[in-house]
């Protein structure tokens, strides 16, 4: 405010205040009230008249007060990130953030233990030419990233661990490895439990069951149901023995011999097979225009696909249909049995190919199943890149379909005579 509007300004108080003080002594003598009165009225209208100044006053505080605010939340922010930094660099998990280009910019503790990284050196490195020479630095180079399972520890090669690639931010990635060397350690525990129970229950169930041929149930009559009882059982614990040996032996394997797999001797071979099994009960239908053939092993393909046409004759009752069929398809070719039996309720589905699953204990039981053929089909298919698929409604029937990619087909061989 200006000098001479601050001097007005008092003029007018004072004036006001005379006045005030007059216009009290003539009300009744009471200068002073009259004084006092217009004092107030004239604190009220500064207050009111100069609002612009203590507004100022107000603001200033307002924007401390943000700021202060501002900060707090800063620090606050700060604090958490670093306990988030903290925590992920002691995380069991091995932590790699990756820029767009995938050059490491920052990992954990455990990303120096399992992956061999290297701090400062490997930061700003990129990943992959750091894991040189592993499956790990392979798959990074792939455009597609499934989790990678089960891959050697490129900083400990004496485990394991399981990889995966998540987005992260603006473009990056973070990779995140996780120790699975106890789980496969217990899996092997598993495998190496079951393969050597069976092997062990081998023998003695030879023996037993050799003894049972040789028993005449002539010789005693009175034992013949008992005999036949026997027989049947110790036949059907040859056969679960057997399916597990194979089982272990396929779970084992990390690829198949690949030979060719002529198709057209393999079906008429399953047609034979079907034919027998039914005797006679079912009408055995083969198409097959696919004109290919496959890649692999001719005996693990031999079993998978017969275990199908055998479920098939064993869950369909007398008078139905089994369809027998091997086709083109766009993505390569498949091979399918459809039947017009049973069925399956769809909440089963998805759980038929584990060992020893059935839908009825009973009827698998009944038609002498040992409840491993699906998953011995699971793990031949798996062992030539195929997927099973399976379809089917109760009371209507089921299809079965093994999908082979096009590197596993081969254009049937010339014979000589075409020569
Ligand atoms: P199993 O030896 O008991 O047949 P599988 O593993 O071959 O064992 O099959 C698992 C279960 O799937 C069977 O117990 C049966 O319930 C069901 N299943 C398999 N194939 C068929 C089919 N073609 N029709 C109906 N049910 C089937």
């Amino acid at each position: 405010m200006s000098m001479s509007r601050r001097w007005k300004l008092s003029a007018a108080c004072l004036a006001g205040l005379l006045t005030g003080g007059l216009l009290g002594q003539l009300a009744g003598g009471h200068v002073a009230t009259g004084v006092a009165t217009v004092a107030v009225a004239e604190i009220v209208l500064l207050l009111t008249r100069e609002r612009h100044p203590m507004r100022s006053i107000m603001t200033t505080t307002t924007a401390a007060a943000k700021h202060k605010r501002l900060m707090t939340r800063t620090h606050r922010l700060a604090s958490s990130l670093r306990d988030l930094r903290r925590t992920a660099s002691q995380l069991p998990d091995a932590v790699v953030l990756l820029d767009p280009d995938q050059r490491v910019r920052w990992f954990n503790h455990a990303a120096e233990n399992l992956l061999g990284l290297r701090s400062p050196d490997d930061r700003g490195a990129p990943l992959e030419q750091r894991l040189q020479a592993s499956e790990l630095a392979d798959w990074l180079r792939q455009d597609e990233h499934e989790p990678l399972h089960d891959t050697v520890a490129p900083g400990r090669p004496d485990s394991q661990i399981s990889v995966s690639l998540l987005p992260f931010g603006r473009r990056q990635q973070v990779l995140l490895a996780r120790d699975t060397s106890h789980v496969t350690r217990l899996e092997q525990m598993r495998r190496d439990f079951v393969a050597n129970v069976s092997h062990e229950l081998r023998t003695p169930l030879t023996v037993i069951h050799g003894y049972l041929e040789l028993l005449d149930p002539e010789d005693a009559p009175a034992l013949a149901p008992v005999l036949g009882e026997m027989r049947a059982q110790s036949r059907r614990m040859g056969q679960i023995v057997e399916d597990l040996l194979t089982l272990s032996r396929l779970e084992t394997q990390h690829h198949v011999e690949d030979e060719r797999v002529p198709m057209a001797p393999l079906l008429a071979t399953l047609r034979k097979e079907a034919e027998a099994l039914s005797q006679g009960r079912h009408t055995i239908v083969v198409e097959a225009d696919a004109g290919l053939d496959l890649l692999g092993s001719s005996k693990d393909l031999h079993s998978a696909l017969s275990n199908l046409v055998s479920n098939a004759v064993r869950y369909t009752p007398a008078g139905g249909t089994i369809t027998i069929r091997w086709r083109r398809t766009p993505e390569g070719a498949s091979y399918s049995v459809s039947d017009t039996g049973y069925g399956i309720p769809a909440s089963h589905l998805s759980r038929l190919t584990e060992r020893f699953y059935r839908v009825s204990s009973s009827r698998s039981r009944g038609t002498g199943g040992t409840g491993l053929g699906l998953s011995i089909v699971k793990h031949v298919l798996n062992l030539h890149q195929a997927r099973l698929g399976i379809e089917s409604e109760p009371g209507r029937g089921s299809t079965f379909s093994c999908h082979f990619g096009p590197e596993r087909l081969l254009a049937p061989a010339r014979s000589h005579d075409e020569t």
